[in-house]
């Protein structure tokens, strides 16, 4: 086995992403997809997409959707990349702005791509922990070789400050501070308005979860346009389309739609600070959310036993069996209905414990 594998890659371990049932009506809270569906518009945009023009390479540049990055954060196109999905655009951040030589930090409870991509390119890295409340302390993180940090975290959904990412960026003056925004429309401040006063900042986000896009694979970053060459550079050596016409053409779509974004993302926050009460008064703890999902225990029932008490009620959440984190269940915030379903299956199954 293995035989014909090149020895770089014998012993990686991939990342696993969450379950994508197929066919059975899960309830699915597993991997933060939006409950609601993308605007119509995009649908409308990726028809006309579909029934024009398929027959032709699309942009390279993505330069339509990278200039409505630009105008909606008052940024250049210059400082706008885009790619397929932000787990590529990270990908490519690691292999452009990493050097072997010098280690690259990040929090213990993280995003468990972070170590495969650094294991990929060869990087050495050293995981930060968190404290006991699961808190970033930016003071842990002075002079590395590098920063990767998403805010919100994930999966414990806890934001930072600006100032704390002002502070993290000007104690790595000499390294790229790469901040993994993902949740960051849910309830947390976007250092995008620092890119352009911090020349070693990049600003990571995507189209899968706010904008209810994750099967189109949209995601981009923004950085100073020396920063963004250098991601271009990358790109250009790999693949010159990772946008395809349908995905530029969606993407766009989503962003201009900026009513429909803020109604769905409203009721998300509305929703997810409603149920947090309700399953404190069941017993549960759990870390307050800036984000679309919620990090909880329950002190007299292992996180095995309710998650797979869920699955037997048809309600999918994600659990990982690793230090420090395996008495706690991830759960994405769904719509209000399925937020009962959850609230009652977690009701029966802790029932007396
Ligand atoms: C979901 C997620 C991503 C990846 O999003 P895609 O754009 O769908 O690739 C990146 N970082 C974090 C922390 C995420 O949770």
């Amino acid at each position: 086995m293995k035989e014909f594998w090149s020895p770089r890659i014998r012993d990686m371990i991939p990342y696993t992403p969450g379950e994508q049932p197929q066919g059975q009506p899960f309830i699915k809270l597993n991997t933060n997809e939006n409950p609601y569906p993308p605007s119509p518009r995009v649908l409308e945009a990726v028809r006309q997409a579909a029934a024009g023009s398929l027959r032709l390479y699309p942009d390279p540049e993505s330069a339509a959707l990278r200039d409505a990055v630009a105008g909606r954060y008052g940024l250049k196109r210059e400082q706008v990349f885009a790619g397929n999905g932000s787990d590529e655009v990270l990908a490519i951040c690691f292999q452009a702005f990493f050097d072997p030589e010098r280690t690259i930090l990040f929090p213990d409870v993280t995003y468990s791509f972070y170590p495969v991509f650094a294991g990929l390119y060869g990087l050495s890295w050293r995981e930060v922990p968190l404290d006991e409340q699961f808190r970033v302390h930016v003071s842990d993180y002075r002079g590395s070789g590098g920063v990767v940090l998403p805010n919100p975290n994930a999966p414990t959904g806890l934001a930072l400050p600006l100032e704390d990412i002002q502070a993290l960026l000007e104690s790595n003056p000499r390294s790229v501070v790469l901040i993994d925004e993902a949740y960051v429309d849910f309830g947390a401040a976007s250092a995008a308005a620092l890119v352009g006063r911090y020349p070693n900042l990049v600003v990571v986000q995507t189209l899968s979860k706010s904008r209810s896009l994750a099967g189109l694979r949209v995601g981009f970053a923004l950085a100073d346009a020396d920063l963004i060459a250098a991601l271009e550079c990358v790109k250009n050596s790999f693949n010159s389309y990772p946008l395809d016409r349908l995905a530029q053409a969606g993407a766009l779509a989503a962003l201009e739609d900026r009513d429909y974004f803020q109604q769905t993302t409203e009721q998300i926050i509305r929703t997810r600070d409603t149920v947090i009460p309700r399953l404190r008064a069941l017993g549960f703890q759990c870390l307050p959310s800036s984000a679309n999902f919620l990090f909880l225990r329950h002190p007299g029932t292992p996180a095995k036993v309710l998650l797979d008490g869920l699955r037997e009620r048809g309600i999918l959440v994600r659990w990982w069996d690793k230090p420090r984190i395996s008495d706690y269940l991830r759960v994405t915030v769904g719509t209000r209905e399925e937020m009962r379903a959850l609230c009652q299956a977690l009701a029966e199954l802790t029932a007396g414990r």
